[in-house]
């Protein structure tokens, strides 16, 4: 196989929060997969920064057991491993204190890019912006790279983006939202703009809905105090399922480039109808002898907070006039599902008469499981019997379609480091956006608020609540079966 890797430019990766569950879990066991497939330059390092009382040695040992824990034997070779962690570095810091920041900028080297990688609580963001900047350790090359949440509300997000904007320029701004680095996300684009077939249909005179579900089967265990404070709204739909609604519906930008992209990005989310109370579901889930119901979990008898969402939405412009977006999300549902789906209206005449059932065209594209894409496209079935149709799916899925190739796909976190270390900013939500999602969200979440509106309760491992299906049913469709 000819290796397909893009080399990239020396770096120094400073990890705050280089100890903790997203950097164990997810950031060091990615890096170390884009260091075995030769992308990582010779002198490029990682440097973890936290507060815990460690050196380089302690640091390696502890990102051993990570990448051990998170990382298939057979992906994980000892000779590899052994290289890979003399890369590694750690500097004790305290984001609020004055603390390890003169050994930080001793360590840092300032003629190779730079990522700032803000792997810590949202309160901490603008302090080590700030610190960074005072003690003059960015230099040009430098990039900072933002976690989730980005802010709980317009006001806070606009204040998170002057921060960060003080000491640093928006071009220099990372926002991650790891939902842009999965490989079917970007294979949506590529899907849309890469085809004669699919563009002249992608409007509202072909388009019956779009559908986008993502579902969870995991409960708030663990993170039920921070989850009560933000519910679904906030934690999955001002975020990821609307960046994805976004590439669905934006119009093809006249490049695959950072502001080109998220122009047209930014000019959907202002395109959206602020919703109706009608077209919005909150459910919560009940608990049962083996679980916790949500509000167990979250250690709050009365929580009004949403463990579940739907909603119709509606964009007001010329292409999508009509089309509804129904979203949903949820946690402790049936199987864990992310999909998107657009259906296609039916044919406008059945020339094989009322008697033959019709099958809507469906491209349905899969994040999890089994990243892929299908078209369902309407036949003969086959052999005798006149003419009856059959829905058969022509599937994508990656790695059926590409072979080991599929296998080398990159997971979100270890694409979106490397397009950092590039200074791609396309999968990256520019600062506009953010706010603009959040002018979008706040209204919704306030009128909640101000009523005291309590979610409707939906059982553990179920589609979610009745309403739910409701939303869809009184417009004569349905959502697309969550499989278990
Ligand atoms: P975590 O496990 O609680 O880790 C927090 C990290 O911050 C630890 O390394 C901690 O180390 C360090 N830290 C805390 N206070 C500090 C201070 N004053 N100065 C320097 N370092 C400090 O959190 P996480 O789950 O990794 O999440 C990190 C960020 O990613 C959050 O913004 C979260 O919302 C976001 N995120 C996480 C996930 C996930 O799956 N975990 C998913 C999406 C987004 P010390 O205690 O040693 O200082």
């Amino acid at each position: 196989m000819v290796s397909r890797v893009i080399p990239v430019d020396d770096f120094d990766l400073v990890i705050f929060g280089g100890t903790g569950d997203l950097a164990r879990r997810k950031i060091l066991p990615g890096l170390f997969r884009r260091f075995r497939s030769g992308q990582m330059p010779e002198n490029a390092r990682i440097i973890g920064a936290a507060r815990s009382d460690l050196d380089d040695a302690a640091y390696r040992k502890d990102i051993k057991a990570a990448i051990v824990e998170f990382t298939a034997e057979e992906a994980r070779p000892a000779g590899d491993l052994k290289a890979f962690l003399e890369r590694l570095h750690y500097v004790k810091v305290d984001a609020l204190g004055t603390d390890g920041w003169s050994a930080l900028k001793k360590l840092v080297r300032k003629d190779v890019v730079q990522a700032f990688y803000f792997s810590v609580a949202p309160s901490l963001f603008g302090a080590i912006a700030e610190r960074l900047h005072s003690n003059k350790i960015a230099g040009e090359r430098a990039r900072i790279v933002v976690e989730k949440p980005f802010g709980r509300d317009l006001e806070s997000a606009k204040a998170l983006n002057k921060t960060l904007r003080d000491h640093f320029d928006e071009s220099q701004i990372y926002r991650i939202d790891h939902y842009l680095g999965k490989e079917t996300v970007q294979n949506l684009m590529a899907v849309r703009f890469g085809n004669m077939l699919f563009e002249p249909l992608w409007n509202a005179q072909y388009v019956d809905h779009v559908q986008i579900t993502v579902a969870e089967t995991v409960g708030v265990d663990g993170r039920g105090a921070y989850y009560d404070k933000s519910g679904a709204m906030r934690d999955m739909v001002q975020n990821h399922l609307m960046q994805l609604l976004c590439l669905i519906a934006m119009e093809p930008p006249s490049r695959f480039d950072p502001d080109a992209v998220r122009d047209e990005k930014l000019k959907v989310i202002r395109a959206l109808e602020p919703m109706e109370r009608e077209d919005v579901v909150r459910g919560q889930y009940t608990g049962n002898e083996d679980t916790k119901s949500f509000v167990e979990e979250a250690d709050n008898p009365d929580s009004l907070t949403e463990s579940f969402i739907a909603l119709k939405i509606a964009i007001s412009n010329w292409r999508w006039a009509g089309v509804p977006f129904y979203l949903r999300t949820g946690k402790r549902m049936k199987a864990r599902q992310s999909e998107i789906s657009v259906i296609f209206k039916d044919a406008p005449h059945s020339i094989f008469g009322q008697d033959v059932e019709h099958h809507r065209n469906i491209l349905s594209i899969r994040l999890q499981p089994n990243e892929g894409i299908t078209l369902g496209v309407t036949i003969k079935e086959p052999g005798p019997g006149g003419m009856r149709l059959v829905d058969v799916p022509l599937d994508m899925t990656f790695a059926e379609a590409l072979g080991p190739d599929a296998e080398d796909v990159p997971d979100a976190y270890e694409r979106l480091i490397m397009d950092v270390i590039r200074g791609n900013q396309t999968l990256f939500m520019r600062g506009d956006e953010v706010e603009a999602a959040w002018a979008w969200t706040d209204p919704i979440i306030n009128g909640w608020r101000d009523r005291s509106d309590r979610p409707k309760p939906y059982e553990i491992g179920s589609t979610g609540p009745e309403d739910a299906a409701v939303l869809l049913h009184k417009a004569g469709r349905r959502w697309r079966e969550i499989k278990a």
